[in-house]
């Protein structure tokens, strides 16, 4: 399962170029970065690695299997970040 990216991420895409599979987006090089609510994980092509995780400052990360029952949305409004593009 991938990792999803929750309420609480403030863009500032500390996470972007840690990860090694390009699944964090938009980064800050799109035009769509400058308008985006918060950054997404990719489920399709996340691998798990945990390296995001330990560099968000707020905490905004998680492991699908580990999202708290409020947060369960997150997965859906992650996937279908990549489902419009
Ligand atoms: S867990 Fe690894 S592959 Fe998945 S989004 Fe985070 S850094 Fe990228
Ligand atoms: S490091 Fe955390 S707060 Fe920063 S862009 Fe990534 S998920 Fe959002």
């Amino acid at each position: 399962m991938a990792y999803v990216i929750t309420q609480s991420c403030c863009n500032d895409a500390e996470c972007v170029e840690l990860c090694p599979a390009d699944s964090i987006h938009p980064t800050p090089w799109s035009p769509e970065y400058a308008t985006a609510e918060q950054l997404y994980i990719d489920p399709d092509t996340c691998i798990d690695c945990d390296a995001c995780l330990s560099v968000c400052p707020v905490d905004a990360i998680y492991p699908a299997a580990e999202l708290p029952e409020s947060m369960r949305p997150y997965l859906k409004i992650n996937a279908d970040y990549f489902a419009a593009r």
